[in-house]
């Protein structure tokens, strides 16, 4: 079966040129941290860019743009896409695309980012410094690729973080150039990249997925509900990730609030077949039967007393 993803005709593998700028953000962050010295609102301010804007990621790159788990107008739409664009992870195109070739292929040889094909490190960060990958699978996302304003923000994708970064440099100068960009992006990569490489290796598999995901805690913190991953791979197309109360996830409260204010609407949640892991091929026969056999006995004789 000839490898779906090896569209372009470069070596598969990590890129020294193409990679300084992800390299060079790590050392403008580690450096940066020692020149600007530090108070206790640096950090907040990189914690608090870096929950934000992983909002846009989980709940508009992934849960809107790739699997289509809720509705929103246009325009939201477009805000969906320049948020989760400002965290420097190319465009909303590209990125929904290549995560719809995932689930294609889950863990399978043509799976671009699986650490069982390819190990941990490859799936965490490898595959984006290749620059195999680098292009937009438009073939796969030709419902959001119709409009032409998204088409034109996956192109210029480079722009909204740049301008991020320009603006919180003019707002607070290096400091919060350092810590509000620099540190909060790459701890943004880091957190996103973990359920490419960790979450299909650590944790707990409540459902058969047919593939190496898994649901842990920890990574459901740091990426705003990502890390029910397993739950996800089981049943793609759901607002929410977290499946049971007790699984947290912050882009679904967010999500919630905003179908309250009527921004988004439709929030598509598993069925309780699902949710509890029963097969519908399975029950099915069994609910047709209960309602024929309900259907069929008349109220006043069902609800008489067994003698
Ligand atoms: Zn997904
Ligand atoms: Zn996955």
């Amino acid at each position: 079966m000839p490898n779906a993803s090896a569209a372009r005709d470069v070596p598969d593998r990590f890129d020294p040129v193409t990679s300084l700028p992800f390299f060079a953000a790590h050392v403008a962050a580690l450096v940066g941290v020692f020149l600007v010295g530090f108070k206790w609102w640096y950090p907040v301010v990189a914690i608090a860019l870096y929950y934000v804007r992983m909002f846009f990621v989980t709940a508009g790159y992934h849960r809107y743009f790739s699997h289509r788990a809720y509705k929103t107008s246009r325009w939201f739409q477009f805000v969906l896409a320049l948020g989760g664009t400002t965290c420097a992870q190319k465009g909303v195109l590209w990125w929904a695309g290549h995560h719809r070739d995932h689930h294609k292929y889950s863990d399978q040889p043509d799976d671009i980012h699986s650490p069982r094909q390819k190990g941990v490190v490859w799936a965490h960060v490898g595959w984006i410094l290749s620059r195999q990958y680098d292009e937009t699978k438009f073939d796969r996302i030709k419902d959001f690729a119709a409009y032409p304003e998204l088409r034109w923000l996956n192109k210029w994708h480079l722009v909204p973080p740049v301008v991020l970064a320009v603006a919180l440099q003019l707002i607070g100068g290096w400091p919060l150039l350092v810590w509000g960009f620099f540190v909060s992006t790459v701890l943004l990569w880091h957190g996103t990249f973990t359920i490419n490489s960790l979450s299909h290796v650590f944790g707990s598999v409540r459902y058969p997925s047919d593939d190496d995901s898994k649901n842990n805690l920890l990574l459901a913190l740091i990426t705003c509900g990502e890390g029910w991953h397993n739950n996800h791979h089981y049943y793609q197309s759901t607002a929410n990730q977290g499946f049971f109360w007790w699984e947290v996830d912050f882009s679904y409260y967010m999500l919630k609030a905003l179908s309250g204010l009527g921004l988004v609407w439709d929030l598509r949640t598993p069925p309780k077949h699902i949710r509890d892991g029963v097969k519908p091929s399975l029950l099915a026969p069994l609910v047709a039967a209960a309602q024929t056999r309900s259907e069929s006995v008349p109220p006043r004789v069902a609800a008489r007393p067994l003698d």
